[in-house]
């Protein structure tokens, strides 16, 4: 079984701009139960708001807390409210992003097994605030109709197996009670965001062996900035548009100004392409077709071929490209 990492968890709105009501309950307060479950068992860093006084404000200070984390897999508990007739349960994801894809697909299967409540099933977005505007891999979990006594009386008589199944989608076995290895064969490593300053100064002397774990975080751009022998060698990405497949690269600082990065317009040259420094779909499947991987324009997560392969290079000393 995949270990997804939760490396963040929290619940949508707040007592000043709460969200959806029924059944005599409102939204924030039970997501707040959920949430807590879930974080006591995966110790995820807890990004919920309570100072924002508009819906706008709240998902805007829970997702800056969630890019200061910047790692690994973010979850995010809300309730769905309709008509009081429509039910079940449902994971929104980012269009695209395969594994967050099956990681929704997972917990709605686990949970809806668990409880029998309707699987409503995994739901593609690219405009859900706080999975379009965060860094590395978010699901929003939508635990049944608010609206619907059906719902409510499957999560108030089985919220704890719902949560422990969602958990076990994650990789998390209820039972380790904390644990952060829980049972999982696949461990995924969370690879932590550059941060802006002061940089860690890499030792001249002593090149370390990456781990090939497919994932583009600080460590791998920084080889790469020295095997390449970048004049700058901050293990970042820097200025690159945000897109679907790209936003798995950790290592990217995200920003409007199209400037690109050094190490992506020598890439770019090597591959004998536009250079513009910015590492998009077209950028990517060239250098999947250069080393024979999927050639699918998208940077996966958590374990890219792609990744691994340039890592593969990075260890024996050479430039990928
Ligand atoms: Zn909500």
């Amino acid at each position: 079984m995949t270990k997804y990492n939760n490396s963040t968890s929290h619940r949508g709105h707040n007592a000043r701009t709460p969200g959806a009501a029924g059944n005599g309950l409102r939204e924030h307060e039970v997501a707040q139960t959920i949430h807590e479950k879930f974080i006591k068992v995966t110790k995820a860093v807890d990004c919920t708001d309570d100072a924002g006084t508009t819906a706008n404000a709240n998902l805007v200070n829970i997702v800056a807390k969630m890019n200061r984390v910047g790692i690994s897999f973010h979850v995010s508990h809300h309730l769905n409210a309709f008509n009081g007739q429509a039910n079940g349960f449902e994971v929104w994801y980012f269009a695209g992003n395969e594994t967050a894809r099956k990681l929704a697909q997972a917990i709605c299967d686990e949970v809806c097994k668990a409880t029998g409540w309707v699987n409503r099933g995994a739901k593609a977005t690219t405009s859900l605030y706080v999975i379009r505007a965060s860094v590395g891999t978010a699901v929003l979990i939508e635990w049944g109709f608010i609206d619907s006594k059906r719902d409510m009386d499957i999560l108030s008589g089985k919220m704890d197996d719902a949560v422990n199944a969602a958990l076990k989608a994650m990789g998390y076995s209820a039972s380790s009670g904390g644990s952060n290895n829980g049972g999982g064969s696949t461990v995924t490593t969370p690879t932590p965001q550059p941060t802006p300053s002061p940089t860690p100064t890499p030792s001249p002397t002593q090149p370390t062996q990456l781990a090939v774990d497919g994932s583009l975080g600080p460590l791998t751009a920084r080889r790469w900035q020295e095997v390449t022998k970048m004049q700058i060698r901050d293990g970042r990405i820097s200025h690159q548009w945000r897109q679907a497949q790209n936003q798995n690269i950790h290592a990217a600082v995200f920003d409007k100004t199209l400037i690109g990065s050094n190490l992506i317009r020598d890439t770019q040259r090597r591959l004998g392409i536009k250079q513009d420094g910015l590492c998009g779909p077209q950028t990517i499947t060239a250098m999947q077709r250069a080393k024979g991987t999927t050639a699918d324009g998208f940077i996966s997560a958590p374990q890219s071929q792609l990744v691994m392969a340039i890592q593969q290079d990075l260890n024996a000393g050479r430039s990928p490209f």
